[in-house]
């Protein structure tokens, strides 16, 4: 049955429900293989990085997952100036990196976006706009999205988490700040705006099925997106959805195991799905398994994100535990990835923007 579904050139929602429910060894291998050959064929043997900058964990949101939520008085804020933010956009330049990502906390205050719309165009000015820019800042107004886009950015990730609204009810608390419309319209300005567009969700969330996954494959076909940043959910031990999921029993080796998979898995049918556009193997896969970001190349991503953030700050930004890479800094985690990717029989595309070729195949 798998290797008819994988002849086919149109899947159906059934077929993307039978693929992300393979179990057997030898049909995942078929599925992972597939994914890759597709990845091949439409976008090489190559894969791109994205020098992950996560300048601040100030956050006004409260996402019951998420370890730098506002209500979570164990993490130490922290706030990166000018300088240091344009010192390791400096080292990502000059060591050929094509692209930045700048992340953090969400705020939405005057002073928040006027810092950002600066330092967005100090690193296009030094770089002679030859680095390339993804901004995952959370939901902002159009205007802001504008400003920013104006400013020299021009890829915007903003993951929907996931596409059902209950499940996202249940993970969010319920009010205006926290709304599921809202992401969505979010997503529609910074298409609107000329944004190459980036979303995702996680995977393996506590009550989350595999029909959510397809539903979720299927968004991101319908909404037109130009690039995949997805992962596992993975717990924080001081958040809502993390507690739930110790005390019921649901974070153990087996239970990892299976969220690894699945993210493994959703990389594969997302790229057989829908074939050029950007698919990132994060970091998120590899505080599951050592081998994880490798293993997300072989099912078909092609974006890294290397953690350039300063050493002093990486530990104060923790979105779930365990995560990799705390004590390295950007040039140990340089050579260290770039022997993964190699180590695959890829290469890198050192100083190249690695843009999605979905979003320049589309006529708009
Ligand atoms: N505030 C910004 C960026 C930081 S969060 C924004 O909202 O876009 C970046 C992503 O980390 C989130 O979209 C979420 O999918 C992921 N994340 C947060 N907590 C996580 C957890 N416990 N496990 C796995 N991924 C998590």
């Amino acid at each position: 049955m798998i290797d008819k579904i994988l002849q086919k050139d149109e899947l159906t929602k059934e077929d993307l429900i039978t693929l992300l429910s393979i179990e057997d060894e030898q049909d995942l291998q078929k599925l992972f293989e597939k994914a890759y050959s597709i990845k091949e064929k439409y976008i090489g043997k190559i894969s791109h990085y994205r020098g992950l900058i996560e300048f601040s964990n100030y956050c006004i949101k409260d996402c019951e997952y998420c370890g730098i939520r506002k209500s979570n008085n164990l993490v130490d804020r922290f706030f990166m100036n000018k300088e240091e933010i344009l010192k390791m956009a400096k080292w990502a330049f000059e060591n050929e990196y094509g692209s930045i990502t700048l992340q953090s906390g969400e705020r939405t205050d005057k002073d928040f976006i006027d810092f950002v719309t600066d330092v967005i165009k100090s690193i296009k000015d030094f770089t002679n706009g030859k680095l390339g820019m993804t901004l995952c800042m959370g939901e902002q107004t159009e205007e802001t999205y504008k400003k920013w886009f104006e400013a020299g950015g021009h890829r915007y990730l903003l993951r929907i988490e996931t596409t059902n609204e209950q499940l996202y009810k249940n993970i969010h608390p319920e009010n205006e700040l926290h709304s599921f419309s809202n992401r969505v319209d979010c997503l529609k300005s910074l298409r609107k705006i000329g944004y190459q567009v980036g979303t995702g969700v996680m995977m393996g969330i506590p009550n989350q099925t595999i029909e959510d996954l397809a539903n979720d494959i299927i968004f991101f076909k319908n909404m037109d997106i130009d690039m995949i940043g997805m992962g596992p959910y993975i717990v924080h031990k001081d958040t809502p959805i993390g507690k739930y999921a110790i005390e019921n029993n649901l974070d153990t080796n087996e239970n990892k195991k299976y969220r690894f998979l699945l993210g493994l898995k959703m990389i594969a049918v997302t790229r057989i799905f829908l074939k050029d556009v950007n698919i990132a193997a994060t970091t998120a896969l590899q505080a599951l398994d050592p081998l994880g970001r490798e293993k997300g190349i072989k099912a078909g991503a092609n974006i890294l994100m290397p953690i350039i953030t300063l050493e002093d700050y990486r530990e104060k930004y923790q979105l779930y535990d365990n995560k990799p890479c705390i004590d390295d800094n950007a040039d140990k985690c340089k050579n260290c990835l770039t022997g993964r990717v190699m180590s695959v029989g890829e290469k890198v595309g050192f100083g190249e923007f690695g843009d999605s070729k979905h979003f320049f195949k589309k006529s708009r």
